[in-house]
Formats: structure tokens, sequence, C-alpha cells
């Protein structure tokens, strides 16, 4: 665990210590305080001594992830007591409840596109966030959002829940009235509807607000992209895979013009337009399907992708899906994927 998380673990710990003295000072019948504020001393004492977010029983690293969801874990994922280990699978499988009950109705038909997607966690629970917002009563036009967020397991899946907070809220309660100028105070020609925001001051809102939240290091790469009923997208990729947009005779990629979500706070990208007609689509897709390895380590790669996306140019959205995840067993022979992977078919079906 490096330095800039090792001085945010110790902040935390060091302003529950303070929390912990006031309630227990005030509370005294319940000792569940002066138990905790023990366990509090006993990590900061581990920090000083430098045997912190090592496993008393073998002595060799804690997972970095659940150090940065608790703090004053001493045991790692292999030597947690039975009662420890199926009080974590009780709230792991909560939190994965939580999380698919975040997800978007799938194979979603409105404004003349379909929109399919395919999210699979790597263990319970995700770092990859995949989002729809849309008006309920007519949309004319669509929000769609693919991230992931650094690392994984249980503090990527929290950012995940984070990041879907954020742009939820923003879309639905719209900018404050500074944010509807441009830099040069005259007023930005957004679009009605879905907060009133263009895709630029989502992604910028978003992005100091992630920011703010996340420690050092972390960092979520994402493509935000707005589908219009007149068959025009714009797309803003933040450090993220290629989005392939699979014309008639071509895939075009739109590479990433800006940085990940939460690097900088101040920050965004160039948007990217493109048209499409019907039968087009937009693939997007999470690096654990570009990256997953064959057993002899090479990776699945774009190239193999763009080959297969053409080859499938005649399969609706959710075929598509299912011979890409076809074709990646294939690839890896069985192996299990080792990050959490997520894919968006986006076919435009109005001419
Ligand atoms: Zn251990």
């Amino acid at each position: 665990m490096g330095l800039v998380e090792n001085t945010f673990l110790r902040a935390q710990l060091e302003d529950r210590r303070k929390r912990l003295q006031v309630a227990s000072s005030e509370a005294t019948s319940y000792t569940g305080l002066n138990r905790l504020l023990r366990e509090v001393d006993s990590a900061l004492e581990r920090m000083d001594t430098g045997t912190y977010g090592i496993c008393e029983e073998c002595h060799e690293p804690i997972e970095a992830d659940r150090l940065m969801a608790d703090p004053l874990v001493c045991l790692c994922l292999d030597h947690l007591t039975s009662e420890q280990a199926r009080a974590l699978e009780n709230d792991l499988e909560l939190a994965a409840q939580v999380q698919r009950t975040l997800l978007p109705p799938n194979d979603l038909r409105a404004a003349g596109w379909n929109f399919h997607y395919h999210w699979q966690p790597f263990s319970m629970v995700s770092g990859d966030y995949c989002d729809l917002i849309y008006s309920k009563d007519g949309a004319q036009e669509i929000w769609f959002l693919l991230g992931d967020v650094s690392g994984k397991g249980v503090a990527a899946s929290m950012l995940m829940t984070h990041l879907h907070a954020i742009f939820r809220s923003l879309t639905s309660r719209g900018a404050p009235p500074a944010e509807r100028l441009s830099p040069a105070g005259k007023p930005v020609d957004a679009p009605a509807g879905n907060g009133g925001l263009s895709l630029d001051q989502l992604m910028q809102m978003a992005n100091r607000v992630f920011c703010e939240s996340v420690m050092p290091g972390q960092f979520a790469t994402m493509v935000a992209g707005r589908a219009a009923s007149d068959g025009r997208v714009e797309i803003l990729n933040a450090g993220h895979c290629p989005v392939l947009a699979v014309k008639s005779n071509e895939i075009v990629a739109l590479l990433s013009t800006g940085l990940p979500l939460g690097m900088f706070c101040d920050g965004s990208g160039e948007i990217q337009t493109v048209k499409l007609d019907k039968g087009e689509r937009l693939f997007l897709y999470t690096d654990g399907l570009s990256e997953m390895c064959s057993p002899s380590g090479k990776q699945f790669g774009d190239d193999r992708l763009k080959h297969l996306l053409l080859e499938s140019r005649a399969l609706a959205p959710e075929a598509l899906v299912s011979a890409c995840l076809g074709d990646l067993k294939e690839f890896a022979s069985g192996a299990r994927p080792s990050d959490d992977l997520t894919m968006m078919v986006i076919q435009r079906t109005a001419t």
C-alpha cells in the first residue's frame, strides 16, 4: 500500500477515533463503542510499527480494496474465521443485489434505437458502470454511459454505485444557473429534457463531483453519449476503450479524447459526433473484453473484435453479444475472466 493510501487511511482512522471518543463519553451503557475504539487504536499502532495491512495469521499483505472499504480489517480473505467469512459473503450478496437493481432495463427500444448490454462482474460485485438515462414519456434522446472504475472488488463497486448516483442526480436535477453559462457568460444552447445539460457540461460536473470523493490514484474511464432520435450520436470518450461505430462499409473507432474521471478536477474532452443509418450500430466495451487473455497469454485485442463485428453485422444486438461471448470463451479456452466485463450494443432501428 502506497504512502498516499496510508496517509488517507490514517486520517480516516484518526477522524473515527475522535468521533468514537465523543460518542463513548456520551453513551454510558453501550460497550461496543469501547471495543471499536480499541480496534482503531490497535490499527493506528500497527501503522506506527509498520505492520498495518499485514494479515495477522499468514503475515502476507491484506487485499488493498478491503482495507480501503474497512480500514480495521486485520486478516486476509484466506484467514477469516468461518463466521467472518459468512458475514462477508452475506454482505457481498447484498451488495451484488443492490448493484443489479441499479442496472437499466435491457433491450430498451426508444427514440429509434435498440440498446442491449451484457454486464458480468468478475466476482460478486463489479466496478463497471453501465446505464441508460431517458425520459419515460416519449424520449427524444437517450443518454448512455459505460465506465470502468480503477481496481476491482468491493472498493471499485462502491465507486461504481457512486458514479451511478452522480449521473442520475445530475441528469434529473439539471445544472445550477451558473452551469448553464458558457465561459463567456452567454447562455449555452443545451437540449431540453434529461436535466437540460449538454454532454460536455454533464461530464465536467460529474468529474468535479467524482474528484471530490475519490482518493488519489482512483479514477474511472468513461464513455458518455447521447443518441438523438434523428440518428445523430454525440460521444465523449474519457480515457476509455475505443467506441466502435459499425457502419455499413467500415468500422470507425472513436478513440479517447479526454482524461478519466477523478484524475483532475478541471477537465473535459472533445465531443465526437457520428450519424448512424438504419441497421448501423455502436459497440462499447470494457477492457475485460479486449484484455482477456488466452492460455498462452495473448490478449483478445481490438483487431479480433473488429473482425467479429464485421462478420456479425447481420445479427441483432442480443445475438451479437452472444456471439462475442462465444468467441471470447473459445479464445480463452474456458479460462475464467480476470476482470469485470461489460458490452453495450446501440443499434439504429429507425431510418
Ligand atoms: Zn492471511
